[in-house]
């Protein structure tokens, strides 16, 4: 079955909703999230309700922590954001609500092995984080690491069996223990990765609503039949930015990063 993997929706819901109705439209039943659902973007709540409601499960990213216990290591714009995202979940009057989507938050995990995921060679499932395998919240796996830091990528592969996901940096691509590099666009149209039996792979599935691969178009993937294809989907960029700039706890910034996926 067809798996959708979204990850890093920052409280973008233009962009998810987006991304949302694209899986629909290919018949995708099943679609997972690596986490960061809020923070930075001006929809949280929405966020979170859709994921609920659509999502298999979801994990927890290092803003979802933010917001939920503390902001660990953010820069002053996105520790704004996490208080005035984690002021939008106590405002909410209706009691049960707000309790259900604190429970939601309060029980997403920061690591998941997908049996449904598996790759087809009798492998237990995919490993699914956040981050990265050996640091699942808060590390980040630069493109350049696949060059300039072996080492890191050797640590980092000793934690996979043979493939797994991440998110965080909000750059999608695949990373082989070569160790190399993949974005999308040396993938082919459409950026495809076939899965096979000698190496190991950490594919990034890029951010639905917060690009920074200099392209501003929402990023999702699709696992299926041993391979990744890469989606992006353009959306009403000015419609969530307008958002972020009516709100003044929300640095502008955060808007103006949005039209050029940085
Ligand atoms: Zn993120």
């Amino acid at each position: 079955m067809p798996t959708a993997v979204i990850s890093d929706i920052h409280g973008n819901a233009v962009a998810l909703r987006a991304v949302l109705d694209d899986i629909a439209s290919r018949g995708i039943e099943r679609i997972i999230c690596l986490g960061d659902i809020i923070g930075y973007g001006p929809d949280p709540l929405e966020c979170v309700d859709l994921v609920r409601e659509k999502c298999a499960w979801s994990l927890m990213g290092n803003h979802d922590f933010g917001v939920l216990y503390e902001p660990t290591n953010f820069n002053p714009g996105a520790e704004a954001a996490a208080y005035w995202t984690r002021d939008q979940f106590d405002n909410e009057p209706d009691d049960a609500l707000r309790a259900e989507r604190y429970d939601f938050l309060g029980r997403l995990r920061v690591r998941v092995v997908d049996p449904e995921l598996g790759t087809g060679n009798g492998d237990a499932g995919v490993l699914c984080v956040h981050a990265s395998p050996r640091r699942p919240i808060n590390e980040y796996i630069f493109p350049d690491d696949a060059t300039e830091a072996p080492e890191k990528m050797a640590a980092i592969f000793e934690r996979v069996d043979r493939v797994a996901l991440c998110g965080h940096t909000h750059v999608p691509g695949v990373f082989t223990d070569d160790p190399d590099f993949f974005p999308p666009r040396e993938l082919g149209d459409p950026p495809r990765y076939k899965f096979n039996d000698d190496e190991k792979i950490v594919i990034n599935v890029g951010s639905v609503g917060q690009p920074r691969d200099n392209d501003p178009r929402a990023s999702y993937a699709i696992l299926h039949d041993g391979a990744v294809e890469f989606v992006r989907l353009p959306y009403d960029i000015d419609a969530t930015a307008n958002k972020i700039k009516s709100i003044p706890e929300l640095h502008d910034w955060l808007g103006d990063r949005l039209y050029d996926g940085r």
